[in-house]
């Protein structure tokens, strides 16, 4: 900190935020960007991250630039900066063509102060293009934890957000995030070459929330938490692990003669706005809701948030109990600990761990298919039966290790949907185009309502570059008598090397290694949850220390300062009886397509879906998710030996 502070971005503070003076954190924050070094913010949700780097961009003259993976936080800032009278833009995949037009000319004429943008968009070959010829004041990652394998959210894509701070040649980076272990703190200061002294982290210590750990059994719960919330005067959250959960649980509640609602992803979007409408207007009392509920939701005077399943990570709890109190009033966070749950939460992590075969058939796939190639996300995690995200984070790898570029993405098909006769709107055309039109339009799959043409086919049969026939469509429908519907997005790249199938197999399994050290790193935060919630130290303290803060002044209101916390009890573990032996062995003799690998049929019985399943419509199964309530290591082991003995 320094003793005289520039007084240009304090007078900016007051005449374009309005806002008097700055929170702890932020001054040491700004000095250090000003002063040419990078940082690192580590504030808790709604600390003021974004003053950080909002207030030095105004002083600067070239661009700074904010990669968040939030769209919805994205838009509000933007938003926000706007009404101040900031520069302010966002290229983010919701833009249409003239809209991202517009920020690109923009960009160019140094028009724009704060650009953000999705991490992905850096695979863009025209946005990396675009930054070359900018002056890069300042990478703002928001999120930052994702950077790192030891973060509870680590994404791939992030590690590529170092090297091209380099390339870009940006001036300093900011790194911000509300959740960092000191581990995850040291990955992000390496990553962007951040000295310890210019990490500035604000206490995580919130005196106004009173932890509860109350252990209980499944089949109390309702009754606990119909108890407790009649107990709270105002706004609560009920966190839930499963879509489902939440409309049962909001179902009791609602019986109850409570004013709830569920909130998850499941639901329709107009739904859930309405639903976080009602309860940001105080039309609403409760939301029952899954993790989907509460990025961006600041409201101030949520009384307590109740954890009716146990937290997946402690850095999640933290961020979901962070909603609680934003006002600075007391407010009341419990966890309605039942052991059952950790099967749940343990399905998830085993579920996503592909196995060494899935793995080399998508490396297959990436690496021996040329050297320039594009591919369908969504039909390669079909074909392999991988979620989608798994397909991203090997990509991710490889790109990271340098075997492959990416460069960007296009749409492989354009649906057109005839908004008069097809005879109509050809006999509209001049004659070359009807022509070419009229065998477009043959090489078309019909759909109920749409025609879809892939691009490169019709340019292979009729001998027409991809370019010119998307041209022709886009001309049609600029006349206004179809309408164009870009879609089949692939994502194109280069491979940087020639790879040989041995290496394939190496790779393989050195990225096998990589995933299940990460299964191994979910299932230990799962741990720390337990260790957490088993505390016999006050809670606060036991939170602080997690994340590394030094502290030794107890709460005095937690569960544990109170002398009110209880043991966590066992964990049942059920045993598979002979019934549900004879179910998987009839299942195994079933053959299904979808079914090969014992992963896949494991997957099944717990009730996890996967591509493959989802495609030959396996939830619809009898025998989908009948043994949900146990271990997925249990079932998986139970399926590796009847499949040996058939
Ligand atoms: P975070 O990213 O850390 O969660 P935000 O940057 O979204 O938090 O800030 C939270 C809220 O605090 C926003 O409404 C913001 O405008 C406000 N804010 C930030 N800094 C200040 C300040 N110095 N004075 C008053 N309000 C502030």
């Amino acid at each position: 900190m320094t003793e005289s502070p520039n007084p240009n971005y304090l007078s900016s503070l007051e005449s374009v935020f309005g806002f008097s003076s700055l929170r702890p954190g932020q001054r040491e924050v700004v000095e250090i960007l000003l002063a040419g070094r990078s940082s690192l913010a580590m504030f808790p949700t709604g600390g003021g991250k974004s003053l950080c780097y909002q207030l030095p961009a105004l002083l600067w003259p070239g661009v700074t630039l904010v990669v968040s993976p939030l769209m919805a936080l994205m838009r509000e800032q933007v938003d926000f900066l706007q009404e101040k009278g900031v520069a302010a833009a966002r290229l983010d995949s919701s833009l249409d063509a003239g809209q991202a037009q517009g920020v690109y000319g923009r960009l160019r004429k140094n028009e724009i102060k704060i650009l953000y943008v999705a991490p992905e968009r850096f695979a863009n070959e025209r946005f990396r293009h675009a930054l070359a010829n900018c002056q890069i004041e300042l990478l703002a990652i928001d999120e930052a934890h994702c950077i790192s394998e030891w973060g509870h959210n680590f994404r791939p894509d992030y590690l590529k957000l170092a090297r091209l701070a380099n390339q870009l040649e940006v001036r300093r980076s900011l790194a911000l995030t509300a959740t960092a272990t000191p581990k995850v703190a040291r990955d992000i200061q390496e990553a962007f070459g951040i000295v310890t002294s210019d990490v500035v982290q604000t206490g995580f210590r919130r005196a106004n929330l009173a932890f509860h750990v109350t252990p209980c059994a499944a089949e109390e719960r309702d009754e606990l938490l119909k108890q407790k919330v009649a107990q709270i005067q105002g706004a609560v959250i009920v966190y839930v692990t499963l879509q489902h959960t939440a409309e049962t649980v909001a179902g009791v509640l609602q019986r109850a003669g409570f004013s709830a609602r569920a909130y998850h992803a499941g639901m329709r979007a107009e739904a859930r706005e309405e639903v976080q409408n009602a309860f940001m207007d105080d039309d609403l009392r409760i939301v029952v809701a899954t993790i989907a509920f509460g990025m961006g939701i600041d409201k101030g005077g949520i009384r307590a948030v109740f954890h009716y399943n146990l937290p997946k990570t402690v850095e999640n709890f933290v961020q979901e109990v962070g909603r609680a109190g934003r006002d600075g009033q007391a407010s009341h966070c419990e966890v309605l600990a039942c052991l059952d749950d950790l099967n749940t939460l343990e399905n998830f992590v085993y579920s996503d761990t592909p196995d060494q075969k899935t793995l080399k058939s998508v490396l297959e796939h990436v690496l021996l298919l040329g050297e320039d190639f594009d591919l369908s996300l969504y039909q390669l995690s079909r074909s392999c039966d991988v979620k989608p995200a798994v397909v991203e984070t090997v990509l991710a790898y490889l790109e990271v290790e340098g075997w492959i570029e990416s460069r960007g993405a296009f749409y492989a098909e354009r649906s057109l949907r005839f908004l008069r006769g097809r005879d109509r709107v050809l006999a509209g055309c001049e004659e070359g185009e009807r022509n070419l039109l009229a065998k477009v339009f043959a090489t078309g799959r019909e759909g109920r309502s749409w025609l879809h043409v892939s691009l490169e086919e019709a340019s292979q049969q009729l001998e027409v570059p991809t370019t010119r026939i998307a041209q022709v469509l886009d001309e049609l429908e600029s006349y206004g008598d179809l309408l164009v519907k870009p879609s089949q997005v692939r994502r194109r790249f280069r491979r940087l090397q020639p790879t040989d199938s041995s290496q394939v197999r190496e790779l393989s399994q050195r990225l096998g290694e990589t995933f299940a050290g990460r299964e191994e790193r979910d299932i230990s935060r799962l741990e720390s949850v337990l260790a957490f919630l088993a505390s016999k130290k006050c809670l606060t303290l036991s939170l602080l220390q997690y994340f590394g803060e030094e502290d030794s002044s107890t709460c005095g209101h937690c569960s544990v300062c109170r002398g009110s916390s209880a043991p966590l009890g066992e964990r049942s573990i059920p045993e598979l009886s002979l019934a549900e032996l004879a179910k998987i062995q009839e299942v195994i003799a079933e053959r299904q397509a979808a079914l090969r690998s014992s992963r896949q049929l494991a997957r099944f019985f717990c009730g996890i879906t996967s591509p493959a399943s989802a495609g030959a419509r396996l939830k619809r199964h009898s025998s989908f998710g009948i043994l949900s309530a146990f271990p997925f290591l249990e079932v998986l082991t139970a399926v590796q030996a009847l499949g040996k003995t058939r």
